[in-house]
């Protein structure tokens, strides 16, 4: 049996940066990760956006986390050269009676200290988004993109060279607790371990009920995209969204140019039971165009194609609009820290989230 101060249950990238922190602060670490590489779940299954902070709920976790994971996130990828952009996004209203909603919007983005957002008019748009079409917006400058799948890779190689075991291919299926730690069973090894970081997405749930843990729900919840066929992908030139949802269920369909050069468009919102579905029953095509033509009006169905899909953790079902992330010491068990409910702004938020579960393995 290896002993080991922190094991981290989930290879993504909320599980990869707290594994980088945690060894950074001085802790042994491993990371076991279910499948046989990291980031295959919902970290490479996303919009790949740097969120600015706009949208949570003022001393929300998701609000503060966002805005310390995003400077974070850009310090990072300049260092580590991983693709990303500072392209800024609009919030556009196409009618003018979406204008007050979007003045609520902007006084909530102050609220969250994100200050650098401004209201602009339509001449605003027209030069940097020509074919988009909005009677005024909101402009975020410090909005971006990054290559998640790059992400994940340079999260992995830092956590070797910091000496974090990556134990892939490697499910956790049993725990019990000792006076010193948890015994943490896969097929193939055990680990004592003093401290369990729960990242593990999806399964979240269930591996806090198995680690002796707080118990919680967690909800998947499909989101599925389109992309703009290739003929058309210069039409955009960066991010596009629509107001949020008015029932607080996601940010709305928008447009994203990625940091290869496609446009997606999505994602849509579906709650499922199944955690590992990514496919059956997708949403036709001809769904995604009329969400398209509120920001694009001249699209067809021959301009779009089938894109990719992901699958949110929810901390809340469809009759909810917000659950905040789940970042902290387990209720229940001391010996967990909680790193669940990483829905969006997860991706945004991985490095901050990293940070503090160090802190609280310190405290
Ligand atoms: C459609 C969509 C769009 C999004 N867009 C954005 C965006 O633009 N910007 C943004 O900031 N965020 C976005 N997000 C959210 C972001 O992708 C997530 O918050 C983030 O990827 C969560 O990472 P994670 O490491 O917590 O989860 P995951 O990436 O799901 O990692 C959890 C890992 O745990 C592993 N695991 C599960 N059970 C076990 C077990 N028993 N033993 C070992 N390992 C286990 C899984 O295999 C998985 O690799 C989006 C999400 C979706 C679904």
């Amino acid at each position: 049996m290896v002993n080991i101060d922190v094991a981290v249950i989930g290879g993504g990238v909320t599980g990869l940066a707290s594994a980088l922190a945690l060894a950074r602060a001085g802790a042994t670490v491993c990371v076991l990760e279910r499948e046989p590489k990291t980031g295959r779940a919902t970290s490479t299954h996303n919009s790949g956006v740097i969120h600015a902070g706009l949208y949570y709920p003022a001393g929300s976790l998701k609000a503060a986390l966002c805005v310390d994971g995003r400077d974070r996130l850009y310090a990072f990828c300049a260092t580590h050269r991983i693709p990303h952009a500072r392209c800024g996004k609009l919030v556009v209203a196409g009618t003018a009676d979406e204008i007050p909603a979007l003045e609520a919007l902007h006084r909530r983005a102050h609220q969250n200290g994100v200050t650098s957002v401004t209201m602009v008019d339509a001449s605003f748009v027209k030069h940097k988004e020509p074919h988009v079409h909005a009677v005024s917006a909101l402009w975020s400058p410090d909005t971006g993109i990054v290559e998640a799948e790059a992400l994940v890779k340079t999260l992995e190689q830092l956590c070797r060279q910091a000496d974090v075991a990556m134990v892939v291919g490697s499910p956790l299926i049993g725990a019990d607790a000792t006076a010193d730690g948890l015994v943490l069973t896969t097929p193939h090894e055990r680990f004592l371990a003093s401290t369990v970081v729960n990242a593990s997405g999806l399964y979240a749930d269930a591996n806090s009920a198995l680690l002796g843990g707080q118990a919680f729900t967690i909800y998947p919840c499909r989101g599925e995209y389109a992309e703009l066929a290739p003929s058309k992908r210069a039409m955009v030139n960066g991010l596009v969204y629509p107001l949020p949802h008015a029932s607080g269920a996601g940010l709305g369909v928008h447009l994203a140019k990625t940091t290869w050069g496609t446009v997606t468009l999505g994602p849509t919102i579906r709650y499922q039971d199944d955690k590992d579905d990514y496919e059956s029953g997708r949403i036709p095509l001809d769904d995604f165009v009329e969400p398209a033509r509120h920001l694009l009006p001249w699209i067809t169905l021959a301009d779009l194609q089938p894109g990719g899909s992901g699958i949110r953790a929810k901390l809340h079902g469809p009759d909810t609009t917000f659950a905040d992330f789940l970042v902290g010491r387990d209720t229940v068990n001391p010996r967990i820290i909680q790193a669940s409910g990483i829905d969006s702004p997860g991706l945004t938020s991985c490095l901050a989230i990293g940070h503090r579960v160090a802190s609280i393995w310190r405290e």
